[in-house]
């Protein structure tokens, strides 16, 4: 088993709590305890981080871009090297399939490098006198202290998004990772130290909802950063407001649909809503999980996908083996949450085209499932499930298919697999999501912006625009008619 840390990360030293409460990690993959150990934070312990981060600051901000730069490119480095060291840490907290682990570093070290570019390059606008003898400037500057909280799921993905372009942007951090997953980001520390950051740039703490809860009412940090359910994502705001107005970003939960027509093609229709919506065993916020077909293609998309959906059951495994692709779920409650909404379909008759049970008799697996016409108004077809299991209906016109679609709480991702781009280019105007994927699974890149609407969330992560959220606008007016005194 790989080597950890449960102890918090606060001005560059690993610290125990000062309380006596510790968490427990159970690999899903067979149930057995990795470690009852992790530390959970006071409000003195959060209290120490967001001071030391407060202290480190001002140096932070004032130092050359470059300098943050070169602090953030060895970091992308160091993740690289240790990616297989942190995807063992993922797999033994929440499953991640060890074959992922060049992901685990590539694509944050990717972020990490791209915000890295911009430390020192904040470009602001003036604009000249327009008849009213005013020059006036606009500055971009740090917000101060920064926190985020992150879901279980992509958590050094979810950590770039978030620190990389805070750092550049001159703020310092506080970090907490989700309760189910907080091994790979605790072995952070000693990285952060190696890549030369100073102490209190970046801190960890861990601990469930209350630390959270305490950072999002802290009175010294400017910005939480938020990606989680929608229903902690609301209390984050509640607290928010309630504390110091602190600026709130929130990437919240999905039930992204996919939209697909007669015209598609039809394999790569199969492949991307079979392999690409069981990454991560269908753990991903912007999973599509609402598969709409229209009737012509029905038949045969339906028979494909079966085929797809029994074939990855098979590959699906413990977490460590080098053979599966798809691992279990993150923990025993999300495997109960999972179930619980299997149990309810099958209870009010949805008929179940493929698996729809647990799979083995130990670990968190359930067996990759698609559902048949369930309900529009059924639980299952209405929140977000966040696991193996995908609904599928059928629909006669676009207007129709928008109307599905749409009919959603969520507005995070979306895909339409069409050989028409006209009607793609339509259809992705009126899909009411942050993200439109044609022809294709979604997937991130660093040069866009990702986030939702409607209760997906607000803001924007990941881009320039994700730059944009850890910035102050400040707006300088310089009246040019008062004459210099001699
Ligand atoms: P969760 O809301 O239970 O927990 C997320 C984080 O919030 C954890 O760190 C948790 O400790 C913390 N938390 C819980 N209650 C809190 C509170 N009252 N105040 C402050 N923090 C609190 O979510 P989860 O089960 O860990 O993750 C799954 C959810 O995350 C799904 O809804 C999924 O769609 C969403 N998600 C969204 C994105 C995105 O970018 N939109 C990405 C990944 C996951």
């Amino acid at each position: 088993m790989a080597e950890f840390q449960t102890n918090q990360f606060i001005n560059n030293e690993y610290v125990p709590a000062t309380t006596n409460e510790a968490l427990s990690i159970f690999n899903p993959s067979d149930d057995s305890l990795v470690t009852d150990a992790v530390q959970v934070a006071s409000p003195t312990d959060i209290d120490a981080a967001v001071t030391a981060a407060k202290r480190a600051f001002p140096s932070w901000a004032a130092l050359p871009g470059r300098d943050r730069a070169a602090c953030m490119l060895k970091f992308a480095d160091l993740l690289e090297q240790h990616a297989e060291r942190l995807a063992k840490l993922e797999s033994i907290a929440m499953g991640l399939p060890i074959i992922a682990a060049a992901g685990v570093g590539r694509g944050p070290a990717a972020l990490w490098r791209f915000y890295a570019s911009y430390a020192g390059r904040i470009a602001g606008e003036s604009y000249p006198p327009d008849g009213d003898g005013t020059y006036k400037i606009v500055q971009y500057e740090p917000l101060g202290v920064c926190a985020g909280i992150a879901a279980w799921n992509a958590t050094h993905v979810l950590a770039a998004w978030k620190m990389a372009p805070a750092l550049a942007a001159g703020n310092t951090f506080v970090f907490k990772p989700s309760e189910k997953s907080p091994l790979g980001a605790l072995a952070y520390g000693d990285l952060i130290k190696e890549a030369g950051f100073p102490p209190g740039v970046i801190n960890i703490v861990t601990g469930a909802g209350s630390v959270g809860a305490h950072l999002a009412s802290h009175m010294q940090i400017a910005k939480i950063a938020f990606t989680g359910s929608a229903a902690a994502g609301r209390a984050v705001q509640i607290a928010a407001a309630r504390s110091n107005l602190k600026h709130v970003s929130l990437e919240l939960g999905g039930k992204s649909p996919s939209l697909i027509f007669d015209d598609a093609d039809l394999d790569n229709a199969v492949e991307a809503n079979s392999s690409g919506f069981l990454r991560n065993t269908g753990q991903i916020c912007f999973a599509a999980s609402r598969v709409l077909v229209q009737e012509g293609i029905a038949a045969e998309f339906v028979k494909k996908l079966k085929f797809a959906f029994e074939n990855a059951s098979g590959k699906m495994g413990d977490a460590s083996s080098a053979t599966t692709a798809i691992g279990p779920l993150a923990d025993r409650a999300q495997f109960e949450r999972v179930m619980s909404f299997l149990e309810g379909a099958k209870a009010e008759g949805t008929e179940v085209l493929v698996g729809g049970n647990r799979l083995g008799d130990k670990g968190a697996f359930v067996q990759p499932t698609v559902l048949l016409n369930p309900a529009v108004d059924s639980r299952v077809f209405t929140e977000e499930i966040f696991g193996p299991v995908l609904c599928l209906r059928t629909f006669k016109t676009e207007e129709e298919a928008i109307g599905l679609a749409n009919g959603t709480e969520y507005g995070l991702g979306s895909a339409i697999y069409t050989s028409d781009i006209s009607r793609a280019l339509r259809l992705a105007g009126k899909i009411e999501a942050g993200t439109v994927s044609i022809n294709a699974a979604f997937n991130t890149s660093i040069h866009t912006p990702f986030g939702g609407i409607k209760q997906s969330g607000y803001g924007r992560e990941s881009g320039i625009e994700g730059l944009r959220g850890y910035l102050n606008i400040k707006t300088i007016h310089v009246n040019l008619n008062v004459p210099k005194r001699t």
